[in-house]
């Protein structure tokens, strides 16, 4: 029993009955104590391909699955489906180093998780003895349902529907949607906004729950969120193979602390981090960058958190987030008292905002720096990297770029910095090729093409060839008819 509920550590898990789960029967996540305590030879993962990285670091924070499996469901998730063999390269830009995250097959940070993740649970499955079918359901904004069915595209046992709202994500995500492959996966939009489409999952699966209504027909529904540990996972690889990549560059000695600027949204991607360093790695600070949506800004410096505010819609929309859950994981781990989250988050969803002990902020501060950047500040970023340094980067990077800029300057002292990049700039183009100075014209796929004319950067192979692909997925339905959907695709033959 490696996993414990932050909100009670008595209610305990495996990591396979952690990654089956998702979330704790308390609403708490599953988080495992003591990482650092851990028998880690981080110094011998740094000499590792990407994927034997990735074996190394996911059987020791799932300690169910073997090395001999962990291999094999590494191989099976990442082997032929990026864009390069070491997954997440790293690029010199300027005097910091840019960590590409986005190079996998929907050009999103999320494919690296997501990719993994299915294979995770088939195994978890089995190792728990369950033989149900998994059924995941999402509502999605835009990036995460696809990266989700990517993942989880043609894996035996599992079957995923995705609902969107209609009219509610750009041209390109749509078409990146409905045109998704595979026997097993299932796209819909949903008249009403992204919210409205949100809560009528979350009610499916209370009513699924509550009334039993899967009992006895062999599938179980289940949600591809990153408040799963098997989403998190995954993410602490990259942070080993950017260091190693500045190793190998000679950027720095084994052993020398290097900061990481991470664009930050629900801080899963951030907590990787934070994993890393306690398996050993030498991360230096973890500099949490948001956008307008400063919560955690705010929380980091001063230790009060606060959701009751405006919420801006940015131009990077994957960081327009008021409630980041896995900042729950980070002060469970931080505190070790279960009592003292779980008052947390009662105020928290109670009155909106909590304060933590004078000792925990001590503590954030020695690991965390914060800052924030607007979307002026992000255009600017972006005409400015192109301009000096001639690297094309998305919304959410500039982001971390400018907040770079800013620790830096506030922190002489600061070690290498490695910027984490978390989009293709071909995601947001209208409004990377405004941030080079140039004016949109047509639709998104015109403005994609447009960007590749002035810049010259290559346009992933995965969003290039979308316009001519065959459209699989034409269902559009109302909310009340979503619980009907969900049951007829579950009753479904593939
Ligand atoms: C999800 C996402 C983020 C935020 O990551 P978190 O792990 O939620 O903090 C940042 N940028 C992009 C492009 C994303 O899709």
């Amino acid at each position: 029993m490696n996993y414990q509920s932050t909100r009670n550590a008595a209610l305990t898990a495996s990591s396979a009955e952690a990654i089956l789960n998702g979330l704790a029967p308390d609403g708490g996540l599953y988080a495992m104590p003591a990482l650092s305590g851990l028998d880690f030879d981080w110094q011998r993962c740094l000499t590792l391909s990407t994927q034997g990285m990735a074996t190394e670091i996911l059987c020791a924070l799932l300690p169910d699955f073997t090395h001999a499996e962990m291999e094999q469901l590494v191989h099976a998730a990442y082997t032929g489906k990026f864009e390069t063999e070491d997954l997440t390269p790293t690029v010199p830009v300027g005097e910091d180093t840019v960590l590409e995250l986005f190079r996998g097959p929907t050009s999103a940070f999320k494919d690296v998780a997501l990719s993994m993740l299915p294979h995770l649970m088939t195994a978890a499955k089995k190792k728990c003895g369950v033989d149900d079918e998994i059924l995941i359901l999402t509502a999605t904004s835009g990036d995460t349902g696809k990266a989700a069915m990517e993942g989880f595209c043609d894996v035996a046992g599992t079957k995923i529907i995705v609902f969107y709202p209609d009219g509610g994500v750009s041209a390109v995500q749509k078409a990146q949607m409905v045109t998704q492959g595979g026997d097993n996966t299932c796209v819909a939009a949903v008249r009403g906004n992204f919210d409205d489409a949100q809560t009528a999952v979350k009610q499916v699966f209370a009513k699924v729950g509550g009334e039993n209504l899967l009992a006895g027909k062999g599938v179980r529904l289940s949600s591809a969120n990153s408040i799963n540990i098997g989403r998190l996972a995954p993410q602490v690889v990259y942070y080993f193979r950017a260091y190693a990549d500045l190793v190998r560059r000679g950027t720095v000695a084994v052993g020398e602390r290097v900061d990481y600027v991470v664009p930050t949204g629900n801080f899963g991607d951030i907590l990787a981090g934070y994993f890393a360093r306690e398996l050993g790695l030498p991360v230096g600070t973890l500099v949490c960058a948001s956008n307008a949506n400063n919560v955690l800004t705010d929380f980091l410096r001063t230790g009060r958190y606060d959701r009751r505010r405006p919420f801006y819609k940015t131009v990077s929309p994957s960081m327009d987030i008021l409630v980041s859950s896995n900042l729950e994981r980070l002060l469970y781990l931080l505190s070790g008292d279960d009592k003292l989250i779980a008052d947390l988050m009662k105020q928290l969803s109670e009155n909106g905002e909590y304060e933590v002990p004078a000792d925990m902020l001590e503590k954030l501060h020695e690991l965390f720096w914060a800052g924030f950047c607007d979307d002026e500040g992000a255009k600017t970023a972006i005409g400015k990297v192109w301009k000096d340094d001639h690297y094309l980067c998305d919304t959410h990077t500039a982001v971390a770029w400018d907040v770079a800029q800013q620790y830096k300057q506030a922190n002489p002292e600061h070690n290498a910095v490695v910027v984490l990049s978390t989009a293709s700039p071909y995601k947001f183009p209208a409004a990377v090729l405004e941030g080079i100075g140039e004016k949109a014209e047509g639709d998104e796929f015109d403005v994609m093409e447009q960007l590749h004319k002035v810049t010259g950067v290559p346009v992933p192979k995965n969003l290039a060839d979308l316009r001519s692909r065959a459209v699989r997925h034409r269902d559009v339905i109302d909310r009340g008819e979503m619980l009907d959907y969900v049951l007829g695709k579950a009753a479904a033959e593939k």
